[in-house]
């Protein structure tokens, strides 16, 4: 087993010499910016991150400048990106690092692994990259890899089955180089031995590699769990008033937690627009306060459990409402763009969707 372990390391770093793949944070050695790299591309692709990684590290040159920004201001940057926890981790840990460690990035695994938001797999990132310490990374390009060169047939997405994928992934680690290591297994995930069409044919690896061998490449790695996906629909009430509109910050812990969108009736089904006109409910949000003035086509959002199916519904009033719920405001309509919105609003602002009338 000890000669296979050496034979996938020396490929690999083999592989590494000849392969390029340029990333904007590749070599970077400020733990600051490897952080704030590996926050953005948590669930999200490296060029879709790559914008938003050049506009943070220009809005916040430092950890300090992070953590002195307001709440909206770091939303409004993150706006398009989705999972929105992550942007409040990365302020709320900005803010700590600034109050613990004066503003000083930590630098042992330990104290790395307990900031908030960074689990196994990035302080791993953040320890080697950044101070050169040997522990290796496990994401789902490194689970994939180890699944097919050495054959292992378990679920990894079951906790039981991490440790022994943990300890070989340890195990394979170059100690003298855990950096360059780390970069050279995710890059050979991400391009070589990629989800779908890996390239066995030129591959470094093919020699002992097992799934090759037994052309299981395209069952490895295993997954147990599929995701459970549910629909829900949303009915936004945009109310105009001159030139102002509604707005609520979203507080409940749900979905898109501290962005904005508008007052909200969730119903259990999609309604044609007919009957929507005599449900209660929807009459209560509409007839009691002004006359409709359009209403969009259903557009959705898919998101990693669920699908978000939204109705815009756009009202006239009357007459300006009060609003008693701080949850609420009044902003002028021009204005909009200051404010951070959930994709699918964002979307509708550009006329992405359809009106029926
Ligand atoms: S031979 Fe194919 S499956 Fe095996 S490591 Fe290489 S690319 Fe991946």
């Amino acid at each position: 087993m000890l000669e296979n372990y050496q034979f996938f390391t020396q490929k690999l770093l083999e592989w590494a010499a000849t392969a390029h793949r340029p990333l904007a944070w590749k070599g970077e050695k400020n733990p600051y910016f490897i952080w704030l790299s590996e926050i953005l591309l948590q669930q999200t692709r490296a060029e879709q991150g790559l914008p938003y990684y050049e506009r943070f590290k220009a809005a916040f040159p430092t950890i300090v400048d992070l953590a002195n920004a307001t709440e909206d201001e770091v939303f409004k940057l993150w706006q398009g990106l989705g999972y929105y926890q992550r942007a409040r981790n990365l302020h709320f840990t900005a803010k700590y690092i600034t109050d613990t460690y004066k503003g000083v990035f930590p630098s042992s695994y330990d104290e790395i692994r307990a900031l908030k938001g960074v689990g196994d797999y990035t302080a791993a990132a953040i320890a080697s990259f950044g101070f050169d310490l040997p522990y290796a990374v496990l994401d789902g390009n490194v689970y994939r890899v180890l699944s097919r060169f050495f054959g292992i047939e378990k679920a990894i997405d079951e906790p039981k089955n991490k440790k022994e994928f943990a300890e070989l992934a340890q195990n394979l680690l170059d100690k003298n180089a855990p950096a360059a290591y780390n970069q050279a297994i995710m890059d050979f995930g991400a391009t070589h031995c990629k989800p779908k069409n890996p390239l066995c044919g030129t591959c470094l690896h093919k020699e002992k590699c097992v799934a090759f061998a037994s052309q299981k490449q395209h069952i490895l790695p295993i997954k147990a769990k599929k995701i459970q996906r549910k629909e829900r629909y949303f009915y936004y009430f945009i109310y105009h008033f001159e030139d102002k509109i509604v707005l609520k910050k979203r507080a409940d812990q749900d979905i898109w937690q501290g962005l904005y969108d508008f007052p909200l009736l969730e119903m259990q089904e999609l309604y044609d627009t007919k009957t929507l006109l005599q449900i209660t409910d929807f009459q209560f949000f509409v007839t009691k306060f002004g006359q409709i003035k359009k209403i969009s086509q259903p557009t959705s959002q898919q998101l990693t459990h669920q699908k978000i199916i939204a109705v815009f519904v756009e009202i006239n009033l009357e007459k300006k409402l009060e609003i008693m719920d701080n949850q609420y405001i009044w902003v002028d309509l021009a204005q909009k763009q200051q404010y951070a919105f959930p994709k699918i609003v964002s979307d509708y602002w550009q006329n992405k969707t359809q009106t029926l009338f």
